[in-house]
């Protein structure tokens, strides 16, 4: 029995024994080190690839595992219990990529870029911020012109995992002059994956199968605060052909597909946040249980013991809030708020319990043979990416006052 018994079955339990295995068995003992060299973890990527971790919620006829989205949100809340650089790495190809295709691609789009997305043959990304264009995305600036039988793109896009490792890339292009939200259109562009002697070693990342497209350039790495071993890149778009037949869902109407797509996205980053949540606070707990002071073990002062209560009650709550509003999605009911009220308590949780495991070791916590201080600095993304904190609470508020104002 178990508290989460409400939204998970024997199915749920056993894939998240399955990837708690794993990551504790492989992407524990190196993610420090692929945090510290900054470095792309392709040979854990290949065993997630073979363990089907990049499909899990995309259908068996596209290559992938066919399961509900809350498989999908537990296996990236184990991922992250341990490292968020490679729970991400599930996370941005799924949910950015795999899902627009998935629910708005054509047959032929789906067989051609799902199944080896979904197989976790090639990786996939989402270029929708801009330099002038982040929380304000209606300001995509990026151009896509018609001409013949396809589109010509010209622009430049940031922030994008996997911009670089990744060969498709669902991307936002002004496609008539309307201001704002309309006259976006949603693309699939395909590129080589920027380390295809890696990719090619480890048998994973890259497909003879797609045309890289000349003109998509893959642009600076860019160094962050955390999620260090992810690949965030800028992206140049320099008079890229893209056919018609790549123009995912209608022309002119690509925002509607962003935003939807960021819906499930912000459940996906409510996975990351629990889990990173998640894992700090069992390390807290087991320190705490160790470390002596005062002729006691630490977590027989009330002082620490207060903050052990409040960390594990913000982790339920955060956990019931994600699981919610992942089955409200999977049942293809409205969840906009409750995706949105999931991520932003998900992250101000992480960022929460992560400072205070950081308090909880102590000095040692802020030194780096211990995860804690990774897991803290990893936690502030999941308050910023998909939407900040800031944009949650308009689209929450938003959500509330639909209909009252005029
Ligand atoms: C590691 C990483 C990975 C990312 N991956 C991707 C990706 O794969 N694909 C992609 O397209 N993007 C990605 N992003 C971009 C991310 O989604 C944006 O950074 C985010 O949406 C914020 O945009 P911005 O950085 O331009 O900040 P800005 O929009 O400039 O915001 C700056 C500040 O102003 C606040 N603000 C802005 N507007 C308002 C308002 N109306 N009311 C109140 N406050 C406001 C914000 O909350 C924030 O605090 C990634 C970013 C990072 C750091």
């Amino acid at each position: 029995m178990s508290e989460y018994d409400g939204y998970l079955e024997e199915h749920h339990y056993m894939l998240r024994d399955m990837v708690r295995e794993f990551a504790e068995s492989e992407i524990a003992p190196v993610a420090g080190r692929f945090d510290e060299e900054e470095r792309f973890p392709w040979e854990n990527g290949a065993k997630m690839a073979e363990l089907g971790l990049f499909g899990i919620s995309m259908p068996e006829e596209y290559g992938g595992a066919g399961m509900d989205l809350l498989s999908a949100v537990v296996a990236v809340e184990e991922l992250a219990r341990i490292d968020a650089s490679h729970s991400i790495m599930v996370g941005a190809h799924t949910s950015l990529c795999c899902t627009p295709i998935s629910r708005h691609g054509t047959d032929a789009q789906k067989k051609k870029y799902l199944t080896p997305l979904a197989s976790g043959i090639v990786l996939g990304g989402f270029g929708l911020t801009e330099p002038g264009a982040g929380s304000d995305a209606g300001g995509t600036t990026t151009t896509a012109v018609h001409e013949g039988d396809h589109w010509v793109l010209n622009g430049r896009k940031t922030f994008i995992t996997h911009g670089g490792v990744g060969e498709v890339i669902v991307l936002a292009a002004r496609t008539s002059p309307a201001g704002g939200t309309h006259g976006i259109t949603a693309f699939i562009l395909t590129k080589e994956t920027c380390d295809l002697e890696e990719a090619k070693r480890v048998g994973f990342g890259h497909s003879d199968d797609l045309e890289p497209m000349p003109g998509f350039e893959v642009g600076q790495k860019l160094h962050k605060l955390g999620w260090n071993a992810s690949d965030t890149r800028e992206l140049i778009l320099e008079d890229v052909e893209v056919p018609d037949e790549n123009v995912l869902g209608k022309v002119d109407e690509g925002f509607p597909i962003f935003l939807d797509t960021l819906d499930g996205g912000r459940v996906g980053i409510a996975a990351h946040a629990l889990g990173i949540a998640q894992g700090a606070f069992e390390l807290a707990v087991r320190y705490t249980n160790e470390r002596e002071q005062f002729g006691s073990r630490i977590n027989q002062f009330q002082g620490v013991r207060f903050m052990l209560a409040e960390m594990a009650t913000r982790i339920h709550a955060a956990r019931l809030m994600t699981y919610e509003s992942a089955r409200l999605r999977q049942e293809g009911r409205r969840h906009k708020k409750e995706a949105s009220m999931a991520k932003l308590f998900a992250s101000e949780t992480a960022m929460d319990v992560t400072i205070k495991a950081v308090q909880l070791h102590g000095g040692y916590g802020y030194t780096r043979e211990y995860a804690v201080e990774r897991m803290m600095r990893d936690a502030k993304i999941t308050e910023i990416g998909e939407g900040t904190t800031e944009i949650q609470k308009i689209v929450i508020a938003r959500e509330l006052l639909r209909g009252l104002e005029d």
